[in-house]
């Protein structure tokens, strides 16, 4: 750093030096070692630095460099001078190497930060086809150091339960009456304010936080419906399934276990959504999930519908109920043709293959009354009702019965 250089630190692995040693004898394998840091060695500057570390795997310190690049004909010829034929015990042994590296203060790492990223980046030259090297990626290090912490951060919420659920009714636009609830999870964060799924879901979508989270949410749910029925408000809540968590191999058992801790389940009560895409990924098992979950008494909604394949096929061969008119067309039908066509198109096709259609996304009276023309009957929406927290769901119940009217509010839509 004082002169203003770089240092190369590169991790040198051999490529199949342990068939050597098996077919060979250790021996033969003692040599070959000796006679691989000799051509390393060779090829190395004065001052550089190479060390065996272990087995076959060795470290070169290659300082003094003015540009990181400046190491890359060292580096080429460390790669030649391994993979050319040796001579060991009067047989003809071929090897190669793999080689990573990484620079410091590029990487401002510690010494032993920056062996194991030499090692990382070694790792990957292997899988990269070997007789190679790779440098090591420092911001995706980072990257993957913040999204690391931001999971940590998230598991820890949902241990301190910060998370908590939303609802947000949906309702029969012929008789206004209420058919249910969606539940939708927010985060109340202690300093930054309650959390839209989309500030946090999109962290956790392919780890195994999403599958906890999942749970947690089917539980709170189930909870929630006995409350309210509890309190003389049968209520259905639907619940959105991650794909990760549909296609997860305990989905089905862990669901027994909830509907019975949460017993008596009654039929109906629980509903889930999920997206078209994820159905699609192993329509095999998603259509299999989705018929045990039917067994149990769980509907099935396709969510987002229209933004996704729309594959007529496996509509066909999944047992859903409804299909949910993605917000995108309904929220601009009023005004795009293209837009209300593609909602009527949904409307027949929902006919044809016998589903019931919702559409979410209902701003205004007016979206209300041409979705109804259309032939669309259950509507969601910031015109019913915002999604609010369980607290407000029985209050807003009380006050819709007695005045259940669409409301404008597009005016104070996100
Ligand atoms: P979604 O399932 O399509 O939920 C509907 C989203 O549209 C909700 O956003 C809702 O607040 C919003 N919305 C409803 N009516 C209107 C309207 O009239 N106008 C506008 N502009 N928006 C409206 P939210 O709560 O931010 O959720 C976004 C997405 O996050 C959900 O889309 C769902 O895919 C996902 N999500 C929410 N909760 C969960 C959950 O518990 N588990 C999983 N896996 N995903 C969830
Ligand atoms: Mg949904
Ligand atoms: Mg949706």
């Amino acid at each position: 750093m004082r002169n203003n250089k770089y240092v190369a630190i590169a991790f040198i692995d051999l490529d199949g030096f342990k068939i050597i040693n098996d077919s060979h004898g250790h021996n033969v394998g003692d040599e070959l070692l000796k006679k691989v840091s000799h051509q390393l060695s060779k090829v190395l500057r004065k001052g550089d630095t190479l060390s065996r570390i272990g087995g076959d795997e060795f470290v070169a310190v290659i300082d003094n460099l003015s540009t990181p690049e400046e190491s890359d004909l060292i580096v080429s010829r460390m790669l030649e001078s391994v993979s050319t034929t040796l001579v060991v015990e009067e047989k003809l042994l071929k090897i190669s190497a793999s080689i990573g590296i990484t620079f410091y203060p590029l990487d401002n790492a510690s010494p032993d930060q920056l062996l194991r990223h030499a090692d990382q980046a070694m790792y990957l030259a292997k899988q990269q086809g070997k007789n190679r090297s790779h440098v090591f990626d420092i911001e995706k290090d980072v990257a993957l150091k913040h999204r690391n912490e931001e999971l940590k951060r998230i598991a820890q919420a949902l241990n301190d339960q910060e998370f908590i659920l939303y609802y947000q009714p949906k309702i029969d636009l012929r008789t206004k009456a209420v058919v249910g609830v969606e539940a939708l999870i927010r985060w109340n964060h202690p300093d930054r304010g309650v959390l839209a799924p989309a500030m946090f879901l999109p962290v956790v979508e392919h780890d195994i936080l999403d599958i906890e989270i999942g749970r947690w949410v089917i539980k709170t749910a189930l909870q929630q419906s006995q409350y309210w029925f509890s309190v003389g408000y049968e209520l259905p809540i639907s619940v959105n399934i991650s794909p990760l968590h549909l296609q997860h191999t305990e989905f089905v058992n862990e669901l027994k276990e909830m509907l019975d801790e949460y017993s008596p389940f009654t039929a109906g009560s629980l509903e889930f959504e999920i997206l078209e895409s994820s159905a699609l990924k192993d329509i095999e098992l998603v259509s299999k999930v989705m018929k045990e979950c039917s067994q149990l008494g769980i509907r099935f909604s396709i969510d987002d519908f229209g933004t996704g394949y729309s594959s007529l096929t496996y509509l066909k061969r999944l047992p859903a109920e409804s299909l949910k008119i993605d917000q995108s067309f309904v929220r601009d039908m009023l005004i795009d043709s293209d837009d209300k066509a593609i909602i009527q198109g949904i409307i027949e096709l929902a006919k044809i293959f016998n589903l019931k259609v919702i559409a979410e996304g209902v701003e205004t009276p007016e979206h209300g009354e041409l979705l109804l023309s259309l032939g669309s009957f259950i509507a969601q929406g910031y015109g019913i009702a915002k999604p609010m927290p369980q607290r407000n769901v029985v209050p807003w119940l009380i006050n819709w019965q007695q005045s259940p009217c669409l409301v404008d509010r597009s005016v104070q839509v996100r």
